[in-house]
């Protein structure tokens, strides 16, 4: 060939049709190798099968009726109530006395220093206002990511096949752990973090909190028993962003709510 360039690039597309495909296939071979590797790290009890479940669980209605969601599809369901440091008082009650009603196992898990790490949130700290309205003051920070690794870690002890959460519809907004895309990454995170295929899943995750409510009551689930409030109170203050959230998510729902909040009583 007269132009040394020329000649390169024909050496260089020679170079890729003859090997190219050898590196295709090869990727092939390797990603089913280790495919099979993940299969293989599942134990024999329970690969092939999900019918268990972990469901973190607050004590709120969402939780709750992601966990009888589960429970309704035949999981048996183990719901994991953590104390992550948080001043509302009356979630810890609920999420156990609905727990026991509902059939599901029940763990608790004291990690309340926590909040020594989540200063930022009025969750947590007393020293800062709980406001009325969604404001970044009531985000806990990175808490589904934290809470959900240790579901994937009592999941993975008790070889269950499912962690979920009760993220839905209305939350997709203002909290970005609990948007699809969130969960599709943390998937991948956890699988090659523990190569075994436990699936992270919020049942409620298509549904407004509206619609979340009467698919509880479809469920059978007495909405009047789970607990929302913010404030360390031991009943709803009725003026906190998840008390306000609550009264008007049983408005839009059309269902009576029982729940006995302060300021009814004033
Ligand atoms: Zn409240």
């Amino acid at each position: 060939m007269e132009n040394p360039l020329i000649l390169v690039a024909a050496i260089i597309i020679a170079i890729i049709l003859i090997f190219g495909p050898f590196v295709f296939v090869n990727n092939l071979i390797l990603a089913s190798i280790r495919g099979a590797q993940i299969a293989l790290c599942r134990p024999a009890e329970s690969r092939g099968d999900y019918m268990k479940a972990v469901c973190l669980v607050s004590g709120g209605p969402d939780s709750i009726i992601a966990a009888a969601e589960l429970k309704h599809e035949g999981f048996d369901v183990t719901a994991l109530c953590i104390d992550y440091g948080q001043l509302s008082s009356g979630e810890k009650a609920a999420a156990e006395r609905l727990s026991k009603l509902l059939g599901f196992d029940f763990v608790y898990l004291d990690l309340s220093d926590l909040k020594k790490v989540m200063g930022v949130t009025s969750l947590v700290n007393p020293d800062l206002e709980i406001t009325p309205t969604f404001t970044d003051s009531i985000i806990v920070p990175n808490r589904n990511a934290i809470l959900l690794s240790i579901g994937v870690a009592l999941a993975y002890s008790i070889n269950a096949d499912v962690v979920a959460y009760g993220a839905h519809a209305s939350d997709r907004r203002d909290y970005p752990d609990c948007r699809e895309e969130f969960i599709g990454f943390f998937q991948k995170a956890i699988q090659t973090a523990t190569e075994r295929k436990i699936l992270v899943e919020a049942p409620n995750i298509k549904n407004s909190k509206a619609e979340v409510l009467l698919r509880g009551l479809e469920l059978g689930v007495p909405l009047e028993l789970t607990f929302s409030c913010y404030r360390n109170t031991a009943i709803h203050c009725g003026r906190c962003e998840s008390c306000r959230n609550r009264k008007a998510a049983f408005a839009e729902a059309g269902i009576k709510d029982k729940t006995v909040y302060e300021n009814d009583k004033s």
